[in-house]
């Protein structure tokens, strides 16, 4: 399932292939989701690939964004930010034009801190439910007897490490480069938008 899943995302976009080879990033790929599934992780962190495959963290970073932004993905982009008032907020893509915090209801683009919303609102990545799923079945088919599987023990420390906003619209364009994620890229418009009148 997920070798389809990733090969029909390829398909789509066939300049990955060029920056991120299949053969290559296919088998790194699957052992990284596998043990992050393993580990009970909420959230799959690309620097944490980076560093466990010795890739550049802004290209880590970028194969996130490119493999993201497709409909069929089994990675989920949602984004996270601390209010004032104190409580976190998570929101999935639809949502994150609302910025709003659904304790205090106060908007983000309210908030005096809000120029710095490109430091302060960060990217998550948690992969689709039903990769999850698969891929636990698979574990579990393969070793019955010691699979017991693991509580998340991290899984909020990993929260900590998130990539910021600045950092995705920083390596979603890269010169020469397609643009990796067109709905980032969208975003990105509009938060310099609201940037701009703010300033006016
Ligand atoms: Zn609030």
């Amino acid at each position: 399932m997920f070798y389809e899943r990733l090969s029909k995302i390829y398909q789509d976009k066939p300049f990955l292939s060029t920056e991120f080879p299949f053969e290559e990033y296919y088998p790194l790929f699957k052992r990284f989701v596998l043990e992050e599934v393993e580990r009970n992780t909420k959230y799959i962190n690309p620097y944490r690939f980076s560093y466990n495959y010795g890739i550049a963290p802004k290209r880590s970073l970028r194969l996130f964004l490119v493999l993201s932004d497709h409909d069929e993905s089994f990675l989920e982009k949602y984004f996270f930010y601390e209010c004032e008032c104190g409580e976190s907020v998570i929101l999935p893509y639809e949502q994150i034009y609302e910025f709003t915090c659904p304790n205090c209801e106060e908007s983000i683009t309210d908030s005096d801190e809000s120029y710095d919303y490109l430091k302060y609102i960060k990217i998550l990545f948690k992969l689709s439910n039903s990769i999850r799923q698969g891929v636990l079945s698979d574990l579990k088919a393969q070793s019955p007897s010691d699979y017991k599987g693991r509580k998340g023990t991290d899984s909020e420390g990993d929260e900590q490490a998130v990539v910021t906003l600045g950092e995705a619209f920083e390596v979603n364009k890269l010169k020469d480069e397609p643009t990796a994620s067109k709905d980032l890229d969208k975003l990105e418009s509009r938060v310099f938008r609201a940037l701009t009148y703010r300033l006016n």
